[in-house]
């Protein structure tokens, strides 16, 4: 270039230049700087001709006293385009590191803050463990944890208690769904329902397409009072299966005035689900009951075993 004829060296600025990134679409000409060719970093206006270039392009220019390269007027002054610079940084770009693999797409403002500096996970970070190995983010985690020779003690003791609780709850779930095959112990059913039942109630609920929005009503039907459903609701603001979960939690505890509704029974459930008008929920529901009861009958025992956990029968059964 002209400029090193001319002696002049260009300030080492590292960003200098307009801004050099994948767009979606071709950036329009009218954004473009004529100098660098790519769309205007900070850019300027000049008040010969009215082109508009980045700040560092046009600076060069003017401290090294040349003209404008456009009009080759030889004065001129410069001034920031605001609205220019609100229209390239709404561009969208790719992110830098497209090509190992992010997907993310987005406005120029955003590229460096917050995408690379905070949420791209395929920029390099150094393990903070100082084994002088650079790690994409989403690797970096592994290695930083279970991985690194620098990892302190505490992290590998650390791992293997989390590796032993995995598989003693592994096993534990396999216990759980050999149970869930043999559908509901009849005495859920059958029998004054306790709070240790209350994952099969909410289960069952589940199970019959009851409408967790309508906990407030189910609550009101099966004898809550409404300042102990409104508690709950503040409580738990917003987690509609949270309310529920508590608000059967209440019902099987037999707080406010569920005995004089039929006390946390089968069919108080079944009966509240109807005048709610869930009549498929429940019929759902007397569905499920014929069922444990004939593979109640086929399994000897069974009730015997699962009554024993069952609470003191209500004042008003049904
Ligand atoms: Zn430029
Ligand atoms: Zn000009
Ligand atoms: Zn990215
Ligand atoms: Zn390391």
């Amino acid at each position: 270039m002209a400029s090193d004829q001319l002696g002049y060296q260009p300030l080492t600025m590292p960003e200098a230049g307009g801004y050099d990134y994948q767009y979606v679409e071709e950036p329009p000409e009218n954004l473009t700087c004529p100098i660098c060719c790519l769309p205007c970093r900070e850019p300027q206006i000049v008040d010969c001709c009215g082109a508009k270039f980045c700040l560092s392009c046009i600076d060069r220019e003017r401290l090294a006293g040349r003209p404008c390269p456009l009009c080759r007027t030889k004065e001129f002054r410069m001034l920031t385009d605001k609205d220019h610079k609100r229209k390239v940084k709404a561009l969208k770009v790719h992110c830098t590191h497209r090509e190992e693999g992010c997907q993310w797409i987005g406005e120029l403002r955003h590229i460096k803050d917050p995408h690379l500096v905070k949420d791209c996970q395929y920029v390099l970070d150094e393990c903070k463990w100082d084994c002088g190995q650079k790690y994409t983010r989403k690797d970096i985690k592994f290695h930083e944890q279970d991985e690194c020779v620098n990892r302190p003690l505490e992290l590998v003791l650390l791992k293997k208690v989390e590796l032993l609780e995995k598989q003693f709850e592994a096993q534990n779930k396999s216990e759980n769904q050999s149970d869930l095959i043999f559908s509901f112990p009849p005495s859920l059913f059958s029998s004054p329902l306790t709070i240790d039942q209350l994952i099969d109630v909410l289960d069952l609920l589940k199970r019959c397409g009851f409408p967790q929005t309508r906990w407030h009503e189910l609550g009101l039907t099966l004898g809550l009072h409404k300042y102990t459903l409104d508690a709950i609701k503040r409580d738990h603001p917003g987690n509609i299966s949270r309310c529920l979960t508590e608000c059967l939690s209440k019902w099987l505890r037999r707080v406010d005035y569920v005995d004089s509704k039929g006390g946390a029974t089968f069919d108080s459930l079944s009966d509240a689900l109807k005048s709610m008008n869930e009549n498929a929920a429940a019929d759902k529901l007397d569905q499920e009951k014929r069922n444990a009861m004939i593979s109640g009958n086929d399994i000897k025992g069974t009730n015997d075993v699962h009554s024993t956990a069952t609470g003191p029968v209500p004042p008003t059964g049904t």
